[in-house]
């Protein structure tokens, strides 16, 4: 099966398509498949990071802050979270403390 055509990426793009969705996504807002601020959230992205509890890197810092809250939601301890987000746990406690909000 094709993957995605962006380096480093394997998610697999819709058939006909040469792009992920996620990447599809980003060159058509920005114009550049690498960019990322950290106040840009693929609610795709994070609904599966939740869903799935896998470590992800390429995550911008809202995503992160979104994921973790999810997975709050979920009862998923706090170091488990950190785990998944790639953050310390005791970011995690803070993000919690601010109740998610400021964070984001
Ligand atoms: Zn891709």
């Amino acid at each position: 099966m094709n993957a995605c055509r962006i380096d480093g990426c394997e998610s697999r793009p819709r058939p006909g398509r040469s792009l992920c969705r996620k990447h599809q996504k980003r060159i058509a807002r920005y114009g550049d498949p690498h960019f990322t601020q950290w106040s840009v959230a693929d609610e795709f992205d994070v609904d599966l990071v939740v869903r799935e509890r896998r470590p992800a890197g390429d995550l911008t810092r809202l995503e992160r802050v979104l994921v973790a809250r999810g997975l709050t939601d979920r009862c998923v301890p706090g170091e488990e979270i950190a785990r998944i987000v790639g953050v310390t746990p005791r970011t995690v406690w803070r993000w919690r403390a601010e109740g998610f909000k400021q964070a984001a």
